[in-house]
């Protein structure tokens, strides 16, 4: 691999990038990495930047191509998006233009003109445009511009070890001979270090400067539950987040409807999003929310790919995902404003089994596969920092004691008192049951339920059986989770796993050594304590000015056809609810604001806060 950058932590930096940044996009600060991200771009390194989702990798490409002479062309494989950045851009006063298949042939020739007339400084490209038939004619244009360097977005779509692999993008590789002198740069959410080393090889970057960001998203507060009591704690996330934006995730289209009818019933703006909806039908549910014209979309995994809307409050999982990829790739979505944002996972067993299966038959299944299934399960029961445990997962250290930002940290989980007892009826009723059988088995013979098969197989008339009657099911499986996790038992066999004691369980047994169990608080409880980060970002907001000052940019948003994200970030609408500037100069002072912004968009906002201002 190459070398790392070197450490720019004792030079300032380059006074042209810190000028764009404040001009253009209002920004006194450069994010992890931006810095070094961009002076790769401006010295024309080649690079690969690592950041994970709302790490502020658009803006590493976005800010030198304004300064370096020539184009920058961006090749991304999302073509719902490159309209949005376009907006976006141009909205700041920056020069961008995209091309792809959604043009039509008038627009088209536009874009080829401003080209050809070197008016541009970013254009987005879709891979397909760049390689393969038909890309002949688009590349001599290329050739004709000044191209000066490619960023490549989404970059591991070129691995095939990423969950993503595009085959097109694997044509990109040979752009390098091409266009000899133009430097490469690629960016990327994915932390693996196979997907990384693939990148370079296959993007055929020279003496790349590799940066590698922290994964840790701190605005984001994670909290596992069991599904048992999926609806009313549900409810309870979506009260808290009545109005705002949030995805829930769930593992069939079965229960998409399902949840999207509840969501309905609950009076909730939601709509269903999976691939057997037709094209029509989807393409507007995913406009709706992008526009924010609906709070909620309920969909399984083939959504979020298009989806840039950055002011995602709340992420559910209702079934557990194959991995802590995907995992962290989903929960990413939110809070991509860097404002707080709450990912709730609900699982059940049954997920996992059910993944099993389906890997299996779609012969997908391999040691690969089982050994990311059982990280998220794992992951899952754990009782200790989530921000910690993911982490961790991706290789990092993590330095703070207490994040205060999930479940675990929060105190919401409850130490049960006399935990060795507990954890011995469980142990014992696994010996009983000649460590032969599932966790079911086990569940319901602690339980002293009567049915069938427990009776069938003789189990009612163990010393185990009803020993734990008072406990419920999601709390009992919680505990075999963790004694699972601990170390304590041990899951055999794929498809019907049994549980088994291992040596530290049979220690805890006898009595020599000691546990701690957690179950989760009651739902209808008030939450302990409550993210710092989660108050402190609504402090000094007026919620009705912020109300207010939403609907105008919903208007305004209507009006030039773009999502609202593209007008102003939800930081900049509390920001302005909060210091309720008086003028432009004023105005400018806030983050996010850059010129163009303020000079196009500062009169209608400033008008509406003092007509607020005057009725209150
Ligand atoms: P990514 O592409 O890595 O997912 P984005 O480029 O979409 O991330 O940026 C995420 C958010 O961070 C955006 O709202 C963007 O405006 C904001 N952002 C980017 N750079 C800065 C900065 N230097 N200061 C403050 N906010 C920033
Ligand atoms: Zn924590």
């Amino acid at each position: 691999m190459p070398t790392p950058h070197s450490d720019s932590a004792t030079t300032t930096p380059d006074p042209r990038l810190v000028e764009v940044l404040e001009k253009v996009w209002g920004f006194r600060e450069f994010l992890p990495l931006q810095r070094e991200a961009m002076e790769a771009i401006l010295e024309g390194r080649d690079s690969l930047l690592v950041l994970p989702t709302g790490g502020g990798k658009s803006l590493c490409y976005q800010a030198p191509a304004l300064i370096r002479d020539g184009l920058g062309v961006v090749v991304s494989p999302l073509i719902s998006l490159m309209k949005d950045q376009v907006d976006s851009l141009v909205g700041n006063g920056v020069a961008a233009a995209y091309y792809n298949s959604s043009l039509d042939p008038a627009e088209r020739r536009r874009v080829e003109k401003a080209l050809v007339a070197g008016q541009l400084r970013l254009l987005y490209v879709s891979p397909e445009r760049l390689a393969g038939a038909g890309a002949e004619d688009f590349l001599r244009r290329l050739d004709a511009s000044d191209v000066a360097f490619f960023a490549v977005d989404e970059a591991h779509c070129i691995s095939q070890w990423g969950h993503a692999f595009r085959p097109e993008f694997r044509l990109l590789g040979p752009l390098r001979q091409r266009f000899p002198g133009v430097s490469f740069h690629a960016f990327t959410a994915t932390a693996t270090p196979r997907v990384r080393s693939d990148i370079v090889d296959q993007l055929a970057l020279e003496d790349a400067a590799i940066l590698v960001g922290s994964f840790d998203r701190p605005n984001l507060v994670y909290r596992v539950f069991r599904r048992a009591d999926l609806a009313p704690r549900l409810r309870k996330v979506l009260e808290r987040h009545r109005g705002e934006g949030g995805i829930i995730y769930c593992n069939s289209r079965k229960q998409v409807e399902k949840l999207a009818t509840r969501l309905g019933d609950w009076g909730v703006r939601a709509r269903p999003y999976h691939a057997g909806l037709a094209d029509g039908v989807r393409a507007a549910n995913q406009e709706a929310f992008s526009r924010e014209e609906i709070d909620v979309i309920v969909a399984t995994v083939a959504f979020g790919m298009g989806i840039d809307r950055s002011n995602v409050r709340f992420v559910v999982h209702a079934g557990a995902p194959r991995s802590i990829e995907h995992y962290q790739q989903e929960t990413g979505r939110a809070g991509r404003d860097g404002l707080p944002a709450e990912c709730v996972l609900f699982y059940s067993p049954a997920d996992f089994a059910g993944w099993r299966r389906l890997l299996r038959a779609s012969g997908e299944w391999s040691d690969h596969a089982a050994s990311l299934l059982n990280a998220m399960q794992r992951f899952a029961a754990a009782t200790r920092c989530r921000h910690r445990r993911l982490l961790e997962y991706f290789g990092e250290t993590y330095d703070s004691s207490a994040c205060g930002a999930c479940d675990w940290c929060l105190g919401e989980l409850e130490l049960v008192g006399e935990a060795v007892i507990l954890a011995q009826k469980i142990l014992s009723c696994v010996v009983r049951l000649d460590q032969r059988w599932g966790i079911g088995r086990v569940v319901d013979v602690l339980r002293g339920r009567n049915n069938e098969k427990v009776v069938g197989s003789g189990h009612d008339r163990l010393s185990t059986f009803g020993l734990l009657a008072e406990v419920s099911v999601g709390e009992l499986r919680g505990y075999i989770d963790q004694l699972l996790d601990e170390g304590f038992l041990r899951q055999s066999g794929d498809e019907y796993p049994i549980v088994q004691l291992t040596s530290h369980g049979a220690e805890l047994l006898r009595g020599n050594l000691e546990c701690r169990l957690y179950r989760q608080e009651q739902p209808r409880k008030q939450p302990k304590r409550r993210a710092a980060s989660a108050i402190e970002d609504w402090a000094g907001v007026d919620r009705d000015l912020f109300e207010a000052l939403r609907e105008l940019r919903l208007e305004i948003a209507r009006e030039r056809a773009v999502p609202p994200y593209v007008i102003f970030h939800d930081s900049v609408l509390r920001d302005l609810a909060r210091h309720r500037p008086q003028s432009l100069t004023e105005l400018l002072a806030l983050r996010g604001v850059g010129e163009k912004k303020a000079a196009d968009l500062g009169p209608l906002f400033l008008q509406r806060l003092e007509t607020y201002l005057q009725a209150s």
